[in-house]
């Protein structure tokens, strides 16, 4: 433990949030949260900038309920007392989590409840009339309960958090957010949270916050490399698959991976093309019900599946690159024009998935923000992850641009450096990949994108009824089930012997490799076989090799 730094019990916390924060296991705040929780607890607005996986949901959280159960103590009124505004359900799901376990040991004097994720607007009307003392919940969900009368903050609201605000502008949510702000009481204690500072985060810190205190923690927006590794490999289409293939099925990636691709076909291409060789991976897009996609997120939470491949939000938002006007316009025609799409759909950005070891960008992200949010979804915390983003000829000058984004013009020291994958050592894999890819016609992504929306509608249907009453029950229901529209060819489920490069072959066996015990260190396997892996355990991440090679280097 850190000497100097400010610790839960001396912040002046309730012995019931301790105890919450000692059941999570959190033996001292992160940095966001030293320096919030104290200042937001002398009463003080804030804005803070802090990088994803930071632990900003707590840092606002445990003011908040602190407050709450302080001001319980004086006045028993049941109200709604805060609101804290998010740009996708996933994300007020996963904070709405976060309230449950800090308020485990008070549940019944602070109530949250998230509304964003539920579509009847009626329906929730009950939660609402229960006044509980925090709702979360989108800007829209708030304003339409606000127009039905659902929702009364004038009176009661004492704080006000804007989580992901940067990210609320991007969704078209500044029309909600500034008609919600009419309906709350002059004065209120305000947080804003964002990944980025821009123009439009500054216009609604002047909308909402009195003398805050800015609090810029990092300076940049993902961890070091000591933390956090970021690779780049040069490949076209179809060294993508054929480089996705064996890296999985070598079990050269290793843990947990968000796999991410362009679009929505994407998406089963690449899923459809795996199961070709038995490697079961789930889809995540927006056009799966919402009960769907936060189930497949808990699941995956929970150790359920290795490998989700998701579209994120921004292919989503305008995937035709249209201007924001044109989209506006495009909204209002109807939501129809989206092909059933969510606007609040978010995968990259703000939600909290669990121990992912590897991000791989098998596309690029179109954006240097979206590149950062992707990420930004391993080395959460104080875990280590590694990014592998494959790069066609078509995405080099976007390349150019993250990487002058996260190491600044000047310098020459690229922070995402080359995989040195051997390609010619995986040749023999290429007409395996090329039978697989034949299988994986137009119209075999076709039928597995509507026989999964139907089958996810399905259990979106049934989740919802039965979760609400049989929680424990998440996990019967699996989302990485195969899709089966294209032809299996069942030889391709093995690896024979001689297609395993001679350098592995001492090493790997991956049928054998299933069966073993599930290793807690995941990464992605570095450069040549022969170079890095003669003589040790293949599954070990690259900063095992490098310190073993450092090791190695200052014998000789
Ligand atoms: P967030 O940035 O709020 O999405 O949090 C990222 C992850 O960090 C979550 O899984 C939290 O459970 C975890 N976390 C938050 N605060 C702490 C802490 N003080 N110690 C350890 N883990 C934490």
């Amino acid at each position: 433990m850190d000497e100097d730094k400010l610790h839960f019990h001396e912040m002046g916390l309730d012995d019931r949030l301790l105890k919450a924060l000692a059941d999570l296991g959190w033996s001292e705040p992160t940095l966001i949260q030293e320096k919030a929780i104290p200042l937001a607890l002398e009463g003080k607005d804030l804005l803070a900038r802090a990088r994803t996986g930071s632990g900003k949901t707590a840092a606002y959280a445990i003011p908040l309920i602190q407050r709450i159960l302080t001001s319980k103590q004086t006045v028993r009124e049941q109200a709604v007392r805060a609101l804290v505004l998010v740009p996708t359900k996933e994300l007020g799901q996963q904070v709405q989590t976060m309230i449950r376990q800090l308020t485990a040991y008070c549940s019944r004097d602070v109530r949250a409840a998230d509304i964003s994720g539920k579509a009847d607007i009626s329906a929730q009307k009950p939660i609402l009339m229960e006044k509980p003392d925090i709702v979360v919940s989108t800007p829209s969900r708030v304003q339409a309960h606000i127009n039905a009368q659902n929702l009364q903050l004038q009176s009661s609201l004492e704080m006000l958090v804007i989580d992901e605000a940067d990210l609320l502008f991007s969704f078209g949510f500044e029309a909600d957010l500034k008609s919600l702000l009419c309906h709350l009481p002059k004065i209120y204690q305000a947080f804003l949270m964002s990944a980025t500072l821009n123009d439009d985060v500054q216009a609604l810190k002047e909308l909402v916050l009195h003398n805050p205190v800015t609090l810029k923690l990092q300076g940049s927006q993902l961890p070091d490399s000591s933390q956090l590794q970021q690779y780049s490999v040069r490949c076209e289409e179809e060294d993508k698959f054929l480089l996705v293939y064996t890296l999985l099925k070598l079990g050269l990636i290793r843990g947990k991976s968000l796999i991410f691709v362009s679009d929505v076909d994407r998406c089963y291409r690449l899923k459809l093309f795996l199961e070709q060789f038995s490697i079961p991976a789930c889809v995540l897009n927006s056009e799966l019900p919402v009960h769907s996609r936060c189930h497949i997120i808990t699941q995956f939470n929970q150790g359920f599946y290795n490998y989700i491949i998701a579209t994120d939000e921004q292919g989503l938002e305008n995937p035709t690159g249209q201007s924001q006007k044109a989209q506006e316009k495009g909204k209002k025609k109807k939501n129809a024009g989206k092909k059933g799409k969510d606007k609040e759909y978010g995968v990259s950005r703000g939600i909290d998935f669990h121990n992912v070891s590897n991000v791989i960008n098998f596309d690029f992200p179109t954006s240097v923000e979206s590149y950062i949010h992707r990420v930004g979804r391993t080395a959460r915390a104080d875990n280590s992850g590694t990014a592998l983003s494959f790069i066609s000829h078509t995405e080099i000058s976007m390349l150019t641009e993250v990487e002058n984004a996260l190491t600044g013009d000047n310098t020459h020291d690229s922070v995402l450096k080359p995989y040195g994958f051997k390609m010619e050592e995986i040749e023999g894999f290429r007409y395996r990949c090329r039978d697989a890819m034949r299988s994986v016609t137009k119209q075999a992504v076709k039928e597995a994108r509507l026989k999964e929306i139907k089958q996810e509608l399905l259990n979106s249907e049934k989740l919802k009824m039965y979760f609400e009453d049989n929680p424990r029950d998440l996990q019967l229901l699996r989302h990485d089930k195969d899709l089966h529209p294209a032809v299996i060819k069942p030889h391709l489920k093995n690896v024979p012997d001689y297609l395993i490069p001679t350098t592995l072959k001492s090493l790997v066996n991956p049928l054998k490799r299933r069966k073993k015990k599930k290793n807690k260190t995941g990464g992605v396997m570095l450069s040549s076989f022969k170079k890095n892996f003669r003589g040790k355990n293949p599954l070990k991440s690259f900063r095992y090799t490098k310190k073993k090679r450092e090791k190695k280097a200052g014998k000789s």
